[in-house]
């Protein structure tokens, strides 16, 4: 597969539905325009890489759905240089759009399949992030800590403490929280380390993967 002026077309319809669904951050809208997100889906969903739709993947995960993908990045705020720790690497598109922002982009998948796929597919597309690691998001990165940004991409029975702890203050985290549906949550750390925490509406994740032992 290659990325073709066709596809190019089909980018910038998404990026005018994308915006007609309220998203209005400039600077995401323009990395849902550049990344290809097609190169980084089965080829048998290739012809639906542009539809505003979560996608299955492999081993029964799925990529987010773009208005999703470009919601959580715009509470993000990424800003040129922000270390970004990702936990659900899954297609890699997420880490894409967030490296494409300027983010140093460190991220952890817990299959290893998928794992193994997103890192052919990306440095397929030329795209070089700072850290992949097949692992447990739960654990965070303690290695690589402290980040400027954290973003959550399954759903989180609860928030992890490691994830908070290992947030820099001025720092923020997004991540859905819940069962069956999930409360997209914003956690800011204030520089004087308190935690400020707001809810951005209910979105449907897969389940956040146990450690095992
Ligand atoms: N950001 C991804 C979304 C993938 S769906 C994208 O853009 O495509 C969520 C991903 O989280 C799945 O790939 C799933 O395997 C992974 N996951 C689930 N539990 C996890 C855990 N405990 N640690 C790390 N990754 C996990």
């Amino acid at each position: 597969m290659i990325d073709t002026p066709r596809h190019q077309g089909l980018r910038n319809k998404l990026v005018i539905e994308l915006k007609n669904k309220g998203i209005s951050d400039a600077k995401v809208l323009s990395a849902i325009a550049a990344i290809p997100r097609h190169l980084l889906l089965e080829s048998a969903f290739e012809p639906h890489a542009y539809q505003d739709k979560a996608f299955p993947i492999a081993a029964g995960q799925t990529i987010s759905q773009p208005y999703t993908v470009a919601f959580q990045t715009g509470l993000l705020q990424v800003q040129k240089g922000d270390r970004i720790l990702e936990i659900g690497t899954g297609s890699g598109y997420q880490a894409a759009i967030i490296h494409y922002l300027g983010g140093k982009v460190y991220t952890i998948e817990r299959i290893k399949e998928l794992y193994l796929k997103a890192k052919q597919n990306l440095s397929m597309i030329n795209i070089r992030l700072k850290y992949m690691g097949y692992g447990d998001g739960y654990q965070g990165l303690p290695l690589y800590a402290p980040f400027d940004k954290i973003i959550v991409t399954a759903a989180a029975p609860y928030i992890p403490e490691a994830l908070i702890q290992q947030l820099k203050p001025g720092g923020r985290l997004v991540i859905p929280v819940g069962k069956t549906t999930q409360e997209m949550k914003l956690i800011e750390k204030t520089e004087d380390g308190n935690i400020i925490e707001s809810s951005h509406g209910l979105f449907r994740f897969v389940p956040m993967l146990k450690k095992k032992d």
